[in-house]
């Protein structure tokens, strides 16, 4: 088999010819690019953690996602396809976060998505806590209008204030409303769990015009209705997947800053995005990993395969051909 080259833009160093551990740690050993000119999905990295509630340090996320990714290999056995025939990708390394100071943070990540959908390209950030979303977003709807959120997470991240301040990890999705940056009529949370001080705080999604679904309605309901119920919310809109690595229990996710019980496994996080892929999808994040408190870099591991997922999606959207000729083998 035929050796892949680092400068090669189509295909990420094989280490068949080149060792895991070897070079710089970019995502899937993708090329680092310095725009996403010519792309059709550019990997970024928000390092911003100082919206953190509790555990602090997600800021050391991105780094730890894209060195285990160095695991990835480009071939979906499950999708019978490379990812990187088809796609032209590569990792164009951290927006420029100020810690402690969001709002020069949010101008930042704004911008930077917003040069990557300047070229038509995807955007895919890695986080950060989960604040970084909403500067996403605003550049998200700036091109698409109000999109579509899908959200898995164990919390809802709809605080009005979390410490007094409008701008917090537990806070995103309100603000996101309030700035008509998603359309809550198409749009779902999935996975929220664990004790809360306002008992009516998942009612509140729905006065917000949200539909939340508690983790323990997802058991009662089955995989497979929530599947169905989301690819009905949000029907052909334009649309946002956030990925909040507390959504899987933190026995198979530990690295993160306020982990909830009760969770997903790896496994039906990974198959849940990959069952959602015929959404029109035109940005993804990964947010909420926590290096520090992770073991066995399981917990990165499983972002970088989550992320990998993403782009199975991608290829999906692009090589329509691939849809629907090969039994999924899911769940
Ligand atoms: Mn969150
Ligand atoms: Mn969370």
């Amino acid at each position: 088999m035929e050796g892949y080259i680092m400068t090669d833009i189509k295909q990420p160093a094989s280490a068949l010819s080149s060792p895991r551990f070897c070079n710089m740690g970019t995502f899937m050993r993708m090329q680092k690019v310095d725009s996403a000119e010519g792309l059709d999905f550019a990997i970024a990295g928000a390092p911003f953690d100082t919206a953190s509630s509790f555990r602090s340090g997600s800021r050391f996320g991105p780094n730890a996602i894209r060195n285990i990714s160095a695991m990835m290999k480009p071939n979906n056995v499950i999708m019978q396809v490379n990812i990187m025939d088809g796609l032209k990708g590569g990792d164009i390394g951290d927006f420029n976060v100020t810690p402690g100071y969001i709002h020069p943070t949010y101008q930042a990540i704004e911008e930077g998505v917003a040069n990557i959908l300047k070229e038509n390209a995807c955007p895919i950030v890695l986080g950060g806590d989960h604040s970084i979303t909403l500067a996403e977003l605003r550049a998200v709807a700036k091109k698409y209008g109000p999109v579509a959120l899908v959200h898995f997470d164990s919390h809802s991240d709809l605080c009005d204030e979390v410490f007094g301040q409008k701008y917090n990890h537990g806070t995103p999705f309100r603000r996101a409303l309030e700035e008509n940056l998603i359309d809550a009529s198409h749009s779902i949370q999935v996975g929220m769990r664990g004790s809360l001080y306002d008992p009516d705080e998942h009612k509140m999604a729905a006065e917000l015009g949200m539909k939340l679904i508690p983790a323990h309605k997802v058991r009662e309901m089955g995989l497979e209705t929530l599947i169905k119920t989301i690819l009905e919310r949000v029907g052909d809109k334009p649309c946002f997947l956030t990925f909040d690595i507390d959504f899987v229990d933190p026995a198979y996710a530990p690295g993160t800053g306020t982990p909830e019980v009760g969770g997903f496994t790896s496994l039906e996080a990974l198959d849940l995005v990959r069952k959602i892929k015929d959404l029109n999808f035109v940005g993804f994040d990964l947010v909420e990993v926590l290096p520090a408190y992770d073991h066995g870099e399981i917990t990165a591991y499983l972002a970088a395969n989550i992320v990998f997922e993403y782009l199975i999606i991608r290829i999906l959207e692009y090589i329509p051909h691939f849809s629907g000729q090969h039994s999924y083998c899911l769940l």
